[in-house]
């Protein structure tokens, strides 16, 4: 680093630590920053005299004598950050300082119709007092890459990228983002969703957009269109929407339908606040709004049950505490949703009186001055009464930020050049340099051959360090325990697989995955790792099964306890298509993609959710129980107690019935014999599947045509999720990939057809890689 960057990255640091307590004294600010005396002196000197800081007598702080302490604020010329929001009806801009606090918001009539003429009348109304560091644009409109796509509020700007155009004419940093994600970025600063890892933000307004957050970060899909929740089919034979599909939620539960429709009851146009009224005394009125919100909660459900948020904030001008449309959305949530599900999952309505987005453009454009950098990780505006002592300081808490980067950056993608660490990260070089060493030192990192080698002088290669303990994955699976033996590096040595029935009691097999592992450590040696993956739901925090699981014998107790008595030793566990999708990603189909939706295609249907490179569990652990989503409400029974669910649809006692005569000589419960639609699958039985699949693999056409069905039930049933989540790849996996190409084709054909174009549009359809290994491989993976 030369000596100028050096003294930059100071100045920030000071400035950082000043505008994170508000208010501090020189001692203070050395403690926290860790520089010499001298050095913060001489910056702060520096840092009063360009009026950045302020220098103010501090409160009497009692007895001792001599010359007062003084404190350091903010000055004059600190500037600040500046929020806008532009709509269909004109351009809302709030000015905020350093600290977080709002100056000034106002509301101006801009036509924003043309864009260039409207870019124009925006820079005239963003100013403020002092420097602006960053000003962040919501748009009504999904972004990608910076560009706005085509959406029903803002239909002029499909395809303009307005942040440069904005920043050219303002002279500093703009950055534009899709308003639903600022509202997102609003109710977890300011609103109903502080605290939560796990939100998706619904705003029920022109349009019906939704904001995620995941795992704590703000998810974009992998072409920055997730949270099309507006678009989810909820009828195939609706009316026609301006995405290019039919019978999408927005054309029927948005308040242009709902408003159009009392109007039309009424006589006379109805207006927002008057359909808020009218529904508290008007029996009609408030059939309207709660059948909306039911419509509105059946996708709110099919989102619970698939990325499993521990909150659900419900957002826009005919939603109130106690109106119809938030008693419709609970509802249906109650209906649709497991039952663990429904318990886990909160449901609020937005407090900010539509001011969520404007502060999360506020926020958003916070986190982009010198004090933030960390862009990742979303962290709560600062404020000087919230700046404790457990708060790592500024200088600290950017350097965790970025070894945290690096880390990740490693894990994700192996061993990586050092020059590629600094594209990846986007940190400036000498940091990469530093905090590489620092983490060498520490053993974390340690230096490698390069994968390939390129022309030219290489760039030294890193990666994780390799640990001399062997890894261990074990998948509890319907034909048996399968168990992968890695090196510390990933590198399969050994797999094998030990038959074993799964019956209506799980602790005999867990009792043997244990004796399995166990076995395996003698082995191995006593370095050995082990990871389990289940067949069940598991909670990130507890690790337990939940007390009234979707598998009753997967539920009520903690398997990673049960495995380690036996091992006597700590395992982890995990379940199972999260894991297959987690190996298919890093090793697998799904290679290269950041965003992965994984579809186990069987009798007991469920799915793996990565998103930004990462495993979502959701806040119980229930994200990917794709099935038990309703198809169909008078549907067959599910070992769930619920009726009608996707994995009823899958169960070979359904599939067994169509394929097969009833032949009259059989005696029911016989083995071989069909089950009619509508009785409880079996539980355990594999023998309907492999008889499925060994006809359609020998060309039998309607096993065939079963297989293709199924691929299409599931396509259309997990649409809403790739509506949802945007991702790059779907990867069909599980038991009916084995006879061939029909459910990869059927859910790829119903993927296309049911999710929102603009979704389907950046979407691959592949099938698994992995096979029957997936879930062993993924608990390796797990363990690297
Ligand atoms: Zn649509
Ligand atoms: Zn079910």
């Amino acid at each position: 680093m030369t000596g100028r960057r050096v003294h930059l990255v100071r100045r920030d640091l000071i400035f950082a630590a000043v505008r994170e307590a508000g208010r501090i004294s020189r001692a203070d600010l050395v403690r926290r920053t860790g520089m010499a005396r001298m050095t913060v002196n001489g910056l702060v000197a520096e840092l009063l005299t360009a009026g950045v800081l302020a220098e103010e007598a501090a409160a009497h702080s009692g007895t001792r004598a001599g010359r007062p302490a003084r404190s350091l604020t903010l000055g004059p010329a600190a500037g600040g950050v500046v929020g806008a929001l532009i709509g269909a009806d004109g351009v809302r801009v709030a000015e905020a300082d350093l600290a977080g606090n709002v100056l000034r918001e106002r509301h101006h009539d801009i036509d924003t119709s043309d864009p260039s003429t409207a870019l124009d009348a925006i820079a005239e109304v963003i100013t403020g007092t002092g420097r602006i560091w960053s000003t962040v644009a919501g748009f009504s409109a999904p972004i990608s890459g910076g560009v706005i796509q085509s959406s029903s509020v803002l239909p002029g700007w499909a395809g303009t990228s307005p942040a440069a155009e904005l920043g050219r004419r303002l002279g500093h940093r703009v950055i534009v983002r899709n308003d639903a994600d600022l509202s997102l970025l609003g109710e977890v600063g300011y609103g109903v969703a502080a605290g939560h890892q796990d939100v998706c933000y619904l705003r029920v307004a022109t349009g019906i957009g939704c904001g995620l957050l995941l795992g704590g970060t703000v998810h974009h899909g992998a072409t920055g269109v997730a949270g099309e929740i507006g678009h989810v089919q909820v009828d195939e034979t609706g009316a026609l929407c301006q995405c290019g599909n039919r019978g999408c939620l927005e054309t029927i539960a948005s308040p242009r339908q709902i408003l159009a429709a009392l109007s039309a009851g009424y006589g006379s146009p109805v207006t927002a606040s008057q359909a808020v009224e009218l529904a508290r005394t008007d029996a009609t009125a408030e059939r309207i709004l709660a059948d909306a919100g039911r419509m509105i909660g059946r996708v709110v459900a099919a989102l619970a049950n698939g990325i499993n948020p521990s909150l659900v904030v419900l957002d826009g001008p005919l939603i109130t505490p106690d109106g119809p449309i938030l008693a419709g959305v609970t509802e249906s949530l109650h209906r649709y949703a497991q039952p663990e599900v429904v318990e886990s999952t909160a449901v609020r309505v937005s407090a900010l009186g539509g001011r969520a987005a404007l502060l999360g453009a506020v926020g958003a454009a916070l986190r982009v001055t010198p004090a933030a950098r960390g862009e990742r990780a979303f962290l709560p505006m600062p404020a000087a009464s919230e700046a404790g002592p457990a708060v790592p300081s500024p200088g600290r808490r950017e350097r965790l930020v970025r070894r945290d980067m690096i880390l990740d950056a490693l894990r994700g993608q192996g061993p990586t050049a050092r020059s590629d660490l600094v594209k990846i990260t986007r940190l400036p070089r000498a940091a990469v340099v530093e905090l590489l060493a620092e983490l060498r030192h520490e053993g974390l990192v340690e230096l490698c051959a390069p994968v390939e080698t390129r022309a030219g002088r290489p760039s030294p290669h890193f990666r994780l360090t390799v640990g001399s303990g062997r890894l261990i994955g074990i998948a509890l699976a319907l034909p048996g325990i399968r168990a992968v033996v890695a090196d510390g590096a990933g590198r399969i040595e050994e797999t094998m697989t030990v038959p074993f029935p799964m019956s209506n009691d799980s602790h005999p097999m867990l009792r043997a995955a244990g004796d399995l592992a166990r076995e395996l450590l003698d082995r191995h040696g006593p370095e050995a790792r082990i990871a389990v993956s289940v067949p069940a739901p598991v909670h990130p925090r507890t690790g337990r099964f939940g007390v009234r699981s979707v598998l009753p014998m997967f539920s009520g107790f903690a398997p990673a306890e049960e495995i380690a008595a036996a091992v006597g030793r700590p395992v982890r566990v995990e379940n199972n298509a999260q894991l297959a999708a987690l190996a298919e990603m890093r090793r697998g189909a799904a290679r290269g993609a950041q965003d992965v939706l994984y579809l186990k295609a069987d009798q007991h249907t469920g799915a793996g959710i990565v998103v930004g490179g990462r495993m979502h569990r959701g806040a119980i652990g229930y994200a990917g129980e794709v099935g038990h989503l309703n198809v169909r409400e008078i549907g067959p029974f599910c070992i769930c107690g619920s009726r009608g669910c996707l994995s009823a649809f899958l169960s070979p006692a359904y599939f067994g019935a169509l394929i097969e005569p009833r032949p009259a000589a059989h005696s029911p419960g016989a083995p071989g014999s069909p089950v009619p639609p509508g009785s409880p699958v079996s539980k355990a039985s594999t023998e309907g599947e492999d008889r499925l699949l060994t006809l359609a693999a020998q060309g039998h056409r309607p096993a065939q045509r079963a297989l293709l069905d199924a691929g299409r039930l599931i396509g259309r049933t997990v649409a809403p999720l790739c509506d949802v989540l945007n991702p790059a790849v779907v990867v069909v996996g599980g038991r009916f990939v084995e006879a061939g190409a029909f459910v990869v084709e059927g859910i790829r054909e119903a993927l296309l057809r049911h999710s929102a174009p603009s979704a389907a549009a950046g979407l691959t359809v592949v099938r698994a890689e992995l096979g029957f290994d997936a879930e062993a491989l993924g608990a390796v993976e797990l363990l690297l």
